[in-house]
């Protein structure tokens, strides 16, 4: 069809092709050298009880710190480096600067919370995700309870009985684990029952319908009663306005994440969060004794 449409457009194409793979190309040696020079950062997006508005975890998320871009967002960089197998190394670099981050907070006295990392499914598949978590959490000597792992719903469907054989080794270390993105995927209760998650995060797209179409109260109410029934917490993920977290606090939805209590911020904003601990006023129903 592209010859069709006359030489001047299927030169065109060739030329964009080409130039769609030396972009492609400068971008895998840009990134080979952004890992041995750890040109990576993380910022730090709070998790809190929606309820009491207390900070119950700090997300880790990785920003390339490119000399001539700036900050690059993730999704620009993550899946070539999940092709390439760079995320193994990329993986290494976030953990060992996340629990290097934590092990000063606590050097600091501030009262530290739970880090929660993300893990592609190409390190469940080659990596040693289970080694690799013990041998940091040791290097920085750090309790296991003080780091999280979110994997998508879409990555615990494949080769799952080295996933599942991965999960249930760092549960047992006492590692607590997510689904991230909930909802998107195409994960069955039998999986989710199966691999014991200690938490599901519902992927923003359903917040957003939330307060948006009626269907959308009646998936959480689903989601939450079929979490809690599995033993998980339910986590909403991309939490922008305060109709949201009404709408959240109504359903009695566990905790929040989203741009309403703050965007991902660096170490130094991150560790105020740590400070000031609640992020959120109470819901009145909060202060009354749990019934
Ligand atoms: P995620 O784990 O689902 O993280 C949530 C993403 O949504 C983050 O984007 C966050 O900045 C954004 N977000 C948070 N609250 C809101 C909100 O209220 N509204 C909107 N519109 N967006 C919100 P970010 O930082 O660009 O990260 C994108 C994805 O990149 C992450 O999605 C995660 O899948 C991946 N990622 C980030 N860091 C790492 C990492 O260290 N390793 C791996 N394997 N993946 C990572
Ligand atoms: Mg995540
Ligand atoms: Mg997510
Ligand atoms: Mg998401």
């Amino acid at each position: 069809q592209t010859k069709s449409d006359g030489k001047g457009a299927f030169r065109f194409y060739e030329h964009s092709l080409a130039e769609r793979l030396q972009a492609r190309l400068n971008m895998e040696r840009a990134l080979h050298q952004a890992l041995e020079q750890n040109q990576f950062v993380l910022h730090y997006q709070p998790r809190v009880d929606s309820m009491t508005g207390e900070l119950r975890s700090l997300e880790a998320l990785v920003r390339w710190n490119h000399p001539d871009l700036g900050l690059v967002p993730p999704l620009s960089f993550i899946p070539l480096a999940e092709e390439t197998g760079m995320i193994l190394r990329l993986g290494d670099l976030v953990l060992e600067q996340a629990c290097a981050q934590i092990a000063r907070w606590k050097q600091l006295h501030l009262p530290v919370v739970p880090v929660s990392i993300n893990v592609s499914p190409y390190q469940f598949n080659h990596g040693d995700i289970r080694r690799t978590f013990a041998a940091c959490l040791k290097r920085h000597d750090l309790e296991a309870t003080l780091v999280e792992i979110e994997i998508t719903e879409s990555s615990m469907m494949g080769e799952q009985a080295e996933v599942s054989a991965e999960l249930t080794a760092l549960r047992a270390m006492g590692i607590k684990l997510l689904v991230d993105d909930f909802g998107t995927g195409f994960s069955s209760l039998s999986q989710l029952q199966r691999l014991d998650m200690d938490g599901l995060k519902v992927d923003r797209a359903f917040t957003s319908e939330l307060v948006k179409k009626p269907e959308g109260e009646v998936f959480f109410r689903a989601i939450m009663s079929m979490a809690h029934a599995l033993g998980m917490h339910v986590v909403a993920e991309g939490v922008e306005t305060e109709e949201q977290l009404h709408a959240l606090r109504a359903l009695a939805c566990d905790e929040i994440q989203g741009y309403f209590i703050s965007r991902p911020v660096p170490s130094a904003e991150a560790e105020l969060l740590l400070q000031k601990r609640f992020l959120l006023p109470a819901h009145p129903r909060a202060a009354l004794p749990a019934t």
